[in-house]
C-alpha cells in the first residue's frame, strides 16, 4: 500500500469521506494470499475529498505492482455479474455477457446519434473486456481494435470472429495505428494515473480525433455506497472532477449526458489545448450528499422488504433527495401487478419527470414508457399506446440489432429472450402490442 497525493492538483490536504472495511468483511479476505491484507491486518480502503479540487480517490492504495496482481487473481472473481445460468467451462455468465452487449448496444446508438461513426474510421476501445463494442463496430465498417488487460480477451476471437484486441495493460500499448476515436468506459477510474492515460490517448489520437469517457458521477450512486465506492475504483468523478482532468490531459469538452446500464456520465471532448484546473472544494457537499443517499436508499431498501410503507419511504425521499424516484416505480408496478392501471400510470408518469440513476434495467426510462404503453393498451387507450410504444422503442436499446446474437445463440453462450425476461425488459410484450395495434390500425 502507498499514500497517494491528489492525481489532479498535487494537492495533499483532503478530508475522508468513506472510512470502512466493507470487501474484507463482505468476502472474508483472511483467506490467503488476499491483498486487502497486509501482514494479517485489514487494509482499510479510506476514500478521500481533495480539499483544493474536489476529487474523490482512494488513499491509501494498492501500489501498481499490487494492482496488477489484485487484477490477475481476485478482481473478475468479485465483480463478474453472477446469476445461476452458468455457462460450461466458461468464466462468465448468460447476465454477465448480456451486460456487455447492451451496454455495447447503448454506446454504438449513442456515438451514432451524435454523428461520430463514419465507415473505415480507426476506433479503440480502453478496458474492452469481450470486446462486444469492438466487434460491433468493425461490423458496421469501422477499423475497430479493442486493449484487455483480462482473459476476457481471449474470448473476442471466439464469440465474435475479431482478432483486434491487443491483451496487454494500456500502458504498455505500443501501436502506430493513429485512432479518430479512443473509447474508454467504465475503465478510467480503475486506473492508478487517469491523466497519463489521458495523455496517451491524446498521443494515440489524429489531430482532430475524440474520446468517449464514461465514469460513474458521485453524485449518482446507483447501489449502496459501499458498494458503489468499490476497492477498483481508484477515483470517483464528478462533472466537475472530470473536466478538470480533460483540461489537464489536453481535451476540450463537446458533450455531456448520463445514459448507459449504470447510468454514468458520458464524456465528449476533442483533442486540443490544454487549460488551467478549476479548483473547488467539494469535501461537504460530498458528504452531505453520501449522508442522504444512505437515507434513502435504505428507505428503498426497507420498503421493498415490506418493512416501511410506501408513503413512509416517499416521506424520506421528500426530505432528503427529491429526485430519487426508484421507490416510486416499484411502486408502480405493485399497482400495475394489481390492477390498479390508474394508480400504475400516475406514479409512472411521475417517474418520467426526474432522473434514473439505479443499476436496473427495470427502472430506466425505455422500460418505464414500455410499461406506460402496456397499460394504456390493458385500458383500450389506444392513441396513448401506441404513442408510449413508440417512445419505449426509441429509448430501449436495440438489443435484437447486434449483429452477433445469431452466432452466439448457435455456440450455445448466449440467450437473448432469458436475458431480456430475466432483467425485466418488456420486449416480448412490445413486439406483440405493437403487431396488434398495426392491425387494429388496418381496421380502423
Ligand atoms: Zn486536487
Amino acid at each position: 500500500m502507498e499514500d497517494v497525493v491528489c492525481e489532479i492538483c498535487g494537492s495533499a490536504e483532503y478530508g475522508v469521506l468513506l472510512d470502512k472495511l466493507w470487501l474484507c468483511e463482505k468476502y472474508n479476505w483472511k483467506k490467503e494470499g488476499r491483498i486487502l491484507f497486509s501482514d494479517g491486518i485489514p487494509v482499510n480502503y479510506r476514500n478521500v475529498c481533495c480539499k483544493q479540487c474536489g476529487l474523490v480517490y482512494i488513499n491509501p492504495r494498492m501500489t501498481d505492482e499490487e494492482t496488477i496482481k489484485f487484477y490477475e487473481s481476485q478482481y473478475r472473481e468479485i465483480y463478474t455479474a453472477k446469476d445461476e445460468t452458468k455457462i460450461d467451462n466458461l468464466p462468465f455468465t448468460n447476465v454477465h455477457l448480456g451486460l456487455e452487449i447492451y451496454n455495447a448496444v447503448v454506446r454504438y446508438d449513442f456515438l451514432k446519434r451524435l454523428g461520430y461513426l463514419k465507415k473505415g474510421i480507426n476506433t479503440l476501445d480502453i478496458g474492452s473486456s469481450f470486446g462486444a463494442l469492438p466487434a460491433y463496430l468493425k461490423e458496421r465498417g469501422c477499423n475497430a481494435y479493442g486493449v484487455e488487460l483480462s482473459q476476457f480477451a481471449d474470448y473476442t476471437n471466439e464469440l465474435f470472429g475479431v482478432d483486434t484486441i491487443f491483451r496487454v495493460p494500456f500502458e504498455d500499448l505500443k501501436t502506430d495505428i493513429k485512432f479518430d476515436m479512443v473509447t474508454i468506459c467504465d475503465a478510467l477510474e480503475h486506473f492508478s494515473h487517469p491523466k497519463n492515460v489521458l495523455l496517451k490517448i491524446r498521443d494515440l489520437l489524429k489531430d482532430d480525433g475524440i474520446v468517449l469517457i464514461e465514469v460513474p458521477d458521485i453524485f449518482k450512486p446507483h447501489k449502496p455506497l459501499f458498494g458503489f465506492l468499490s476497492n477498483a475504483h481508484l477515483y470517483t468523478f464528478s462533472p466537475n472532477s472530470i473536466k478538470n482532468l480533460l483540461n489537464i490531459g489536453g481535451f476540450e469538452f463537446l458533450h455531456f449526458e448520463y445514459g448507459g446500464y449504470c447510468m454514468n456520465m458520458r464524456v465528449v471532448a476533442r483533442k486540443g489545448k490544454f487549460r488551467e484546473i478549476e479548483f473547488r472544494d467539494d469535501f461537504n457537499s460530498i458528504a452531505d450528499f453520501f449522508l442522504r443517499y444512505d437515507k434513502v436508499y435504505s428507505a428503498m431498501e426497507n420498503y421493498n422488504r415490506n418493512i416501511l410503507s410506501f408513503e413512509s419511504a416517499m416521506k424520506v425521499v421528500k426530505e432528503t433527495i427529491s429526485e430519487y424516484n426508484p421507490i416510486k416505480f416499484i411502486e408502480a408496478f405493485r399497482a400495475y401487478e394489481k390492477g390498479d392501471f390508474a394508480r400504475a400510470k400516475e406514479l409512472l408518469m411521475e417517474c418520467l419527470q426526474s432522473d434514473f440513476n439505479e443499476e436496473d434495467l427495470n427502472f430506466q426510462k425505455g422500460n418505464i414508457y414500455g410499461l406506460l404503453a402496456i397499460i394504456c393498451f390493458n385500458t383500450g387507450d389506444m392513441v396513448y399506446a401506441r404513442f408510449f410504444l413508440k417512445q419505449a422503442f426509441e429509448l430501449l436499446p436495440k438489443l435484437y440489432e447486434f449483429p452477433y446474437l445469431e452466432g452466439l445463440a448457435n455456440k450455445g453462450v448466449f440467450n437473448i429472450k432469458e436475458f431480456v425476461m430475466r432483467r425485466g425488459l418488456y420486449y416480448e410484450e412490445l413486439f406483440k402490442m405493437k403487431r396488434i395495434l398495426k392491425n387494429y390500425e388496418k381496421k380502423t
